[in-house]
């Protein structure tokens, strides 16, 4: 079985947005609602998405340059995303006042600490890929597939590891990360799913490093890897508990396309996590005034129709054999 646009996939943000609050898995990946924000996406993802067209450049291109050089080709990469995202890269006091630590001047500063502090490493590993989309069909499901995409693979120290940067302002005088926000990786779905993933194409992967920069407005050299393993049995009951997790996002999506509506209970709520860890959910105006978004006649005033489509997000025709 090989792995086709017409294959069914879902990607990690499919299934924690399920986890969290089916009602909201409804809206966002089957109904493929989203905010309107103006054909502007948050701050927060553009900077984290423009921060990773950077890392590609520093450790791509930018390898085996000077810092000096290294951190252009870092800030080039940032600029294209950033403005390719409808961002200004000359911003007003009032522009700057609005994104907060999270600007091009912030970015900068940040690129050149990180290749200073990171320099030896960038030198002396051999980059095995970059952006590197991946699939893994699950057993005993129909051609149904985990997608995702390892950030960086690295053969370095005698090890090869996958990389996966990760940006926070969740910032704290001790230690300048927040300890809950770094030991959170160690039991994130996600991370054990890129160690599964990248076992599979790279059987002498050792672990994931979650690369974590802190994007603050005054302290721009936070940096810190999070080296991340899990036994085979822990990654054994990833793959049945993500299976269980597929297996009932396929089901209610087959309940509601069976009988239209909600009315069997499809897609319930979870109103635990109507106001969440970082912020409230941004379904929670249709939530608070309607029983069934499905009977709805048109998108709600605030949302439009934007579909979250992994194939293009994870590129994942470069897997499709012929591509
Ligand atoms: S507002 Fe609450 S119930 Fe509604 S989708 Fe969001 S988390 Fe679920």
């Amino acid at each position: 079985m090989s792995f086709s646009k017409q294959s069914r996939y879902l990607d990690n943000t499919m299934i924690s947005t399920y986890k969290e609050c089916p009602r909201k898995y409804l809206m966002r990946h089957v109904l493929g609602w989203t905010t309107d924000g103006g054909g502007q996406k948050p701050p927060a993802l553009v900077f984290g998405s423009s921060w990773h067209a950077g890392m590609d450049e520093m450790w791509g291109p930018g390898k085996d340059e000077s810092i000096e050089n290294r951190v252009d080709l870092a800030m080039e990469g940032f600029r294209k995303q950033w403005e390719e995202d409808n961002y200004t890269f000359e911003l007003t006091m009032e522009q700057q006042d609005d994104l907060g630590a999270r600007t091009p001047g912030t970015a900068h500063e940040m690129f050149y600490q990180y290749a200073t502090q990171r320099d030896r490493m960038i030198r002396e590993c051999t980059v095995l890929g970059i952006e590197q989309p991946m699939a893994m069909p699950f057993p005993g499901m129909d051609d149904t597939w985990y997608v995702g995409k390892l950030d960086k693979v690295v053969d370095y120290a005698g090890g090869i590891h996958v990389l996966e940067h990760k940006t926070t302002t969740l910032y704290r005088i001790k230690g300048n990360f927040d300890n809950d926000y770094l030991e959170s990786w160690n039991s994130a779905s996600q991370v054990k799913g890129y160690q599964m993933m990248g076992s599979i194409h790279y059987p002498k992967l050792q672990d994931v490093w979650v690369d974590c920069s802190l994007v603050h407005k005054k302290v721009h050299d936070a940096f810190k890897f999070i080296p991340v393993s899990h036994e085979w049995s822990l990654l054994k009951e990833w793959i049945t508990d993500t299976q269980r997790w597929i297996g009932a996002i396929q089901s209610e999506t087959a309940e509601y396309e069976k009988y239209g509506n909600l009315e069997a209970g499809t897609f319930r709520r979870n109103e635990d996590n109507c106001y969440g860890k970082y912020s409230k959910c941004p379904f929670l105006n249709i939530c608070s005034t309607c029983s069934d978004p499905t009977k709805l006649k048109e998108v709600p005033a605030g949302y439009v129709e934007e579909r979250w489509e992994p194939f293009d997000v994870l590129k994942l025709d470069k897997l499709i054999k012929g591509n």
